[in-house]
C-alpha cells in the first residue's frame, strides 16, 4: 500500500501577493483591513492563508474578537 496522500493540494503559502507581516497595522477599528483576512462567513483565516507570523496572527485574532465585541463584526456571518 502506498503512503496516504493528501486528498487535495495545499493552499499556496503566500496567496495574497507579496504580502508580508512586516507592517501589520492591525486595528480593530480598521475593518477594511481586518476583513481582508476573514472568510465571507466572518471567520478568521488561518496563518497559512494570511501569511502572518504567530505574533501578528495573534494580534489579528484579538482585533477581530474586539471588533465583534463592540459590534463592528458579526460573530457568525
Ligand atoms: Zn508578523
Amino acid at each position: 500500500m502506498a503512503m496516504k496522500s493528501a486528498s487535495k493540494p495545499r493552499a499556496p503559502l503566500v496567496p495574497m501577493g507579496k504580502k508580508r507581516c512586516d507592517d501589520p497595522r492591525i486595528d480593530y477599528k480598521d475593518l477594511t483591513y481586518i476583513t481582508k483576512f476573514m472568510t465571507p462567513q466572518a471567520q478568521i483565516q488561518s496563518r497559512r492563508r494570511t501569511s502572518f507570523c504567530a505574533q501578528c496572527q495573534r494580534q489579528l485574532k484579538q482585533a477581530v474578537k474586539r471588533a465583534r465585541h463592540v459590534g463592528l463584526l458579526p460573530f457568525v456571518g
